[in-house]
């Protein structure tokens, strides 16, 4: 008897030309790693049976789900600006769409096996990048910060070959779509202005219900992005492959692969092995992110009516991002500093901070964490910058800044020596620190005895210089 799930499958009800049926392919050995029991909940599905062989079957491919309709998407994408006219989901399937206490989410198993899409790919993936995903994603979710989360982790009980013969896992993702910017360049790129209006009403309808036009769609997917990307620096957080294909319209992060949070803080961070150039470093992503949506205005002009006039406006959309993103960063790093209300300087001592700590080689999270406490002046290698900057602030702050400071910054994010660490002891069979480090980011506002190591920034010895991609 298989499991029932109460799918209603919106994307597979689109033209065939979208995507492709494609099953995932089982293997040998099942083996459930975490099931995410609150959000099994929260979609409505039976945890005690995912927590099970059954799980276990259904989150490795072996075994479909009742109602389940398995398709990989076609996507395009620009790939560190290259434009790359045929991608698709390579190694994912999409299983279906339930519509779950917080609205309509995608299921979908990443590593499942190879798709049309798969080009020289395996289709699968290794559990190095299943667990990071895992982490990072759910982490990103307890910071409040959109984002496709993490449904479960299996072994799948195969070896896939990388640049060494690594063990294979299955990453089931939950998004409220996996429509990307790239979604829409596959159907612009091919003329196929019946296909762009398809996609752009059925985007409409289930993630900008009150949006009328596509122009009107532009608008809210670039404030989304830059609601997102705003956010994403003010935690730390390095994307790592902000290609067109990883662009959610949703306005959901999306596709952890070389992704990483700084520890020290400085703006040109970047940590992916293959952006050799830097395009994706720390502080330029809120460029790429209105770079990306050039491309997606781009892809809206044909149902925009009049051409010049639609170029004209869709252009000032665009143009228009970075004043949206300036002021949640503004926001954003109002909160961190625990100011309360806007006063002109704002900006002054904000930067003025982030610029010594940069010369001090101060950690990013434990900074701001620390001013509430007032012992932020010991993250500085030079402290005499710190305390030049500090008479200003203490001026300004609220009186209640303490607290404010301790709501508004994490003390636990998932460190990248604590993620490589956590891969490492998986890879050798011992999954007990993926749980701690999962469990401790479950509450990143608060600092315990239990978990203080956590927080620690990493020793020299402990330090990862480097991410790579997910594949
Ligand atoms: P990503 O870097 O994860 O955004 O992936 C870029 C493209 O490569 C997407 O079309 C993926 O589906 C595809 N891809 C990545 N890894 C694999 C793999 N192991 N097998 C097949 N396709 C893959
Ligand atoms: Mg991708």
């Amino acid at each position: 008897m298989n499991m029932h799930i109460p799918f209603d499958n919106s994307y597979a009800r689109l033209p065939a030309r979208f995507f492709a049926a494609q099953a995932p392919t089982p293997v040998p050995h099942p083996e459930l790693i975490a099931l995410n029991v609150e959000l099994a909940e929260e979609l409505g599905l039976d945890a005690q049976a995912l927590g099970g062989v059954e799980g276990a079957e259904i989150f490795a491919g072996n075994r479909l789900p009742e109602g389940a309709e398995p398709i990989a998407q076609a996507y395009a994408a620009h790939q560190f600006g290259h434009w790359v006219p045929q991608l698709g989901d390579g190694r994912a399937v999409l299983l279906g769409e339930v519509n779950g206490a917080n609205g309509r989410r995608d299921i979908q198993l990443k590593g499942a096996g190879r798709t049309p899409f798969s080009r020289n790919g395996d289709g699968r993936a290794w559990l190095g990048p299943v667990l990071r995903e895992y982490l990072v994603s759910e982490a990103m979710h307890r910071l409040h910060i959109p984002t496709t989360r993490a449904l479960a982790a299996v072994r799948t009980g195969a070896p896939v070959q990388r640049e060494t013969v690594l063990p294979g896992a299955v990453l089931t993702r939950v998004a409220a779509s996996h429509i990307r910017v790239g979604t829409f360049q596959f159907f612009a790129a091919r003329g196929d202005v019946d296909g762009l209006e398809i996609l752009t009403n059925h985007v409409i309808a289930r993630h900008y219900p009150d949006v009328k036009s596509p122009m009107e769609l532009l608008h809210a997917v670039i404030n989304a992005q830059a609601v997102l990307i705003a956010k994403w620096i003010s935690v730390g957080f390095i994307h790592g492959v902000m290609n067109t294909d990883n662009m959610a319209v949703s306005g959901e992060t999306i596709d952890y692969g070389p992704c990483a949070f700084m520890d020290t803080y400085h703006p040109d961070t970047l940590f992916s092995s293959i952006d050799r150039q830097g395009r994706y470093a720390y502080s330029n992503q809120p460029a790429i992110g209105a770079w990306n949506l050039a491309q997606f205005a781009s892809c809206l002009i044909p149902l925009m009516g009049d051409e010049t006039a639609a170029v004209a406006e869709a252009t000032e959309a665009v143009h228009g991002f970075m004043d949206v993103y300036e002021r949640h960063w503004l926001a954003a790093f109002r909160a961190k500093l625990g100011l309360v209300g806007d006063e002109a300087d704002d900006r002054d001592l904000i930067e003025g901070l982030l610029a010594i700590m940069a010369t001090g080689a101060a950690d990013f999270t434990n900074t701001f964490r620390s001013l509430g406490q007032d012992t932020a002046r010991d993250q500085f290698i030079d402290p005499g910058a710190f305390d030049a900057w500090l008479p200003a602030w203490q001026e300004r702050r609220a009186p209640d800044y303490a607290s404010l400071i301790a709501a508004a910054n994490p003390a636990i994010i998932p460190r990248n020596h604590r993620i490589q660490q956590a891969i490492d002891a998986s890879v050798a069979g011992d999954d007990a620190l993926f749980h701690r480090l999962n469990n401790a980011l479950k509450t990143p506002f608060e600092l315990t005895e239990e978990n203080a190591d956590l927080a620690r920034p990493p020793l020299e010895s402990e330090q990862v210089l480097q991410t790579f991609c997910g594949t």
